[in-house]
């Protein structure tokens, strides 16, 4: 017999997890003394009502019983409840203590791509004006970085995506450069689908089968670590067969001929046997992606998370440049962003080489205009500091002795997890906040109960560049806090007060708004009031009459002289990459299952996620397990140069023989970034983790 409902609430609010950002709203019944919830989709421009099985389910975390509820201290290695003011108390002692011993530079802040732009925005402002430290840097550093730097130097800004995404269904040809969105961001995948409806020709390069490769009507198996030898390949077929746009090459871009030289001293059948795939397969993706009228590249962290992802980005840029296709209706680039805010997050302040609207901390008008917005002297600003992976790096070095980490948890998501986890315990001081007791929260000396996605209000910059408002709706849980409010209280007791004196994120988001005028990332022309009426709005948004910008580089790019710039890549990196060997002859690549996101944190709370992958596993050939004596679904030990963990198989006939795939949503002996090598992209500093080698040994029968 069904229960009587005796009240129904609804809460309006936004997802937690990918950078779809899909709208949504939470239902709350009460029957009788019990509260029922279900999430469902919300209309919205990009998510259009949809939701994926995380979004459905992402209210099991928010009001999962684990929840912290009050600020942990810990005591003799037991963590003991206590009030904020106590805890605010702690960290004034230690911060003062530790910059009077060891330096202003020896406080560290680890921020986070799940946050809201404003507090991205004044945790950049926290590390440099209430801490005084060069030393603050993001998780976005291991994901989207590469891909950042790539547009960066290709077209002198980075937004994602420079076409919104209701150009994707027009399309006529489409590369998806290792990106898995139909597990990644699923609700994306229906204006791909509309796109091959209409005829586009898709090509996907991925070393795997999956969900979004099916859809392709050419998957190109490579090797992994080889996407800039397809990319050079193609672009070489394209000059000798002239499927370029002479007139765009000219009057748009710049060193060309250096591409062009480079590419005329390679050989075609050399190139595929190094990738591992056949010539043919390029003749086709070449003349697909020549011939047709408009074309857009979407690249994602398989070729983005390489230790030359910043080149493989910019191998696959120069074909848009090379064929025109990029500035025009339904061509042109998107990094499909992978955490929530990675777009936003990026933007504001809180990578050690920035200052809020992309302003650079080394260019001496920036840092004058954003002193000027935050009332301090240029002179006290700090310089560039370190990025996230070599922070760690500091603290064994002893050059940083405090962290302050906002809702990331780093031990599981960094390279060489094992030398984080020893950075960690040697701090003096370790402050986390986030909703639960992570496994870096429980490193630390100081545990701070954050609000959930569900109390906390803010923007967030979708997939597209597309600014959102979420709104906060349910109760805060326990004794939680806004991440903002809490580094505004905490600069208040640092003796800050008068910079950090914001009632409500939207008070934020107004000193924002100045921050940004002038700066590649314009927001200022964005208000809460037009979020609201809007739904959301593209930036560079100059002034409040300015509609937005729907797409980028249709006359100029944002280099000084308006020219993109083309670059050769060579396919020889003097990089050491990981190659196999006798002691480790496979190659290992890593990525998400549907049902997690990033360190699982979050999604492994939810009953229902955790229900549809409770483990993690490692997807391999079956002759390849077969060679090193691999049952189905048996435990299997991989090991590589940094570590090793132990994992179930998984068999799968459409991975290359080569090659082994683990998803990282699981901790511990789980955890595969425990193989990761810490080697670093020279020019954004990402870790490579989508290429390491490995061997397999069973351990059970
Ligand atoms: Fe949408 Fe991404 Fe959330 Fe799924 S995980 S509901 S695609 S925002």
């Amino acid at each position: 017999k069904q229960q009587k409902v005796q009240t129904e609430s609804i809460y309006d609010t936004q997802c937690p997890y990918c950078s779809m950002q899909c709208k949504m709203q939470l239902i709350e019944q009460r029957v009788i003394t019990r509260k029922k919830h279900k999430t469902i989709g919300k209309d919205n421009p990009t998510s259009q009502g949809r939701l994926c099985v995380k979004g459905m389910n992402a209210h099991q975390h928010a009001l999962h019983h684990d929840r912290l509820k009050k600020p942990l201290h810990k005591v003799n290695g037991v963590f003991e409840p206590i009030s904020w003011e106590q805890a605010y108390q702690i960290i004034a002692e230690q911060f003062t203590k530790i910059q009077q011993e060891d330096g202003k530079d020896a406080l560290s802040v680890y921020g986070s791509a799940s946050i809201t732009n404003e507090e991205a925005y004044l945790l950049g402002k926290f590390a440099r004006v209430a801490l005084e430290t060069k030393h603050i840097d993001y998780n976005g550093r291991l994901c989207m970085a590469s891909a950042a730097t790539a547009a960066n130097m290709s077209f002198g800004v980075d937004r994602g995506f420079t076409n919104s995404l209701q150009e994707v269904p027009h399309t006529r040809c489409i590369i998806l450069a290792g990106t898995n969105i139909a597990e990644c961001q699923p609700t994306i995948m229906p204006y791909f689908e509309k796109a091959k409806e209409n005829g586009a020709f898709i090509i996907a390069i991925d070393p795997r089968e999956t969900s979004t490769t099916k859809l392709a009507d050419l998957h190109i198996k490579n090797k992994p670590g080889t996407d800039v030898y397809i990319a050079n390949a193609v672009m070489k077929i394209l000059i000798d067969l002239d499927l370029l746009d002479h007139a765009f090459i000219q009057e748009r871009t710049e060193d060309f001929h250096v591409v062009q030289d480079y590419v005329n001293t390679l050989q075609l059948d050399k190139l595929a046997d190094s990738a591992g795939v056949s010539l043919d397969d390029l003749y086709q993706m070449a003349l697909v992606f020549g011939r047709e009228s408009s074309g857009m590249v979407f690249t994602a962290r398989g070729i983005e998370q390489q230790i030359n992802g910043t080149d493989t980005v910019r191998a696959f840029l120069n074909l848009l440049l090379a064929t025109g296709k990029i500035g025009k209706p339904y061509s042109g680039y998107g990094a499909i962003t992978g955490q929530g805010n990675g777009q936003g997050a990026r933007e504001h302040g809180q990578k050690a080489d920035q200052l809020p609207g992309y302003r650079l901390i080394e260019n001496e008008q920036d840092r004058q205009y954003i002193a000027n917005v935050w009332g301090v002297t240029a002179e006290q600003l700090p310089r560039k500091g370190v990025s996230a992976y070599e922070m760690f790096e500091r603290i064994i070095d002893g050059e940083i002795t405090s962290m302050f980490v906002m809702c990331s948890n780093p031990v599981v998501s960094n390279p060489n997890a094992n030398l984080i986890k020893k950075a960690l315990k040697q701090l003096k001081f370790l402050v986390v906040t986030d909703l639960f007791l992570s496994e870096t929260a429980k490193l630390a000396d100081l545990v701070l109960p954050a609000t959930s996605y569900l109390e906390d209000e803010g923007t967030l910059t979708n997939v597209e560049g597309r600014v959102l408002l979420r709104e906060a709706s349910y109760p805060i849980q326990g004794e939680a806090k806004h991440d903002w409010q809490i580094l505004c209280e905490i600069a208040s007791i640092l003796g800050k007060k008068q910079y950090f004196d914001f009632e409500n994120a939207e008070a934020i988001f107004e000193e924002l708004r100045i921050a940004s005028k002038g700066g590649k990332a314009d927001y200022s022309g964005i208000t809460y009031q037009r979020l609201r009426q809007e739904k959301g709005i593209l930036w560079p948004c100059p002034d409040t009459r300015h509609k937005g910008t729907e797409r980028l580089f249709e006359e100029s790019f944002a280099h000084p002289n308006g020219k993109a710039k083309m670059v050769a890549i060579p396919c020889q990196s003097k990089q050491l990459k990981p190659v196999p060997t006798e002691q480790y002859p496979l190659f290992l690549t890593t990525g998400r299952v549907m049902s997690h996101y990033l360190t699982g944190e979050q999604t492994r709370k939810s009953p229902s996620l955790a229900a549809r992958d409770f483990e993690a596993f490692v997807e391999i050939h079956p002759d390849t397990a077969a060679k090193y004596s691999i049952q189905p679904n048996s435990l299997v030990r991989i090991t590589s140069e940094q570590g090793w963990i132990v994992v179930r198989s998984r068999y799968s006939s459409t991975i290359r023989q080569d090659t082994v795939f683990v998803p990282f949503h699981w901790t511990e002996d789980q955890n595969v970034n425990r193989l990761v090598a810490d080697q670093l992209d020279p020019y954004c500093k990402m870790p490579g983790f989508k290429m390491n080698v490995v061997r397999l040994s069973p351990i059970d029968g």
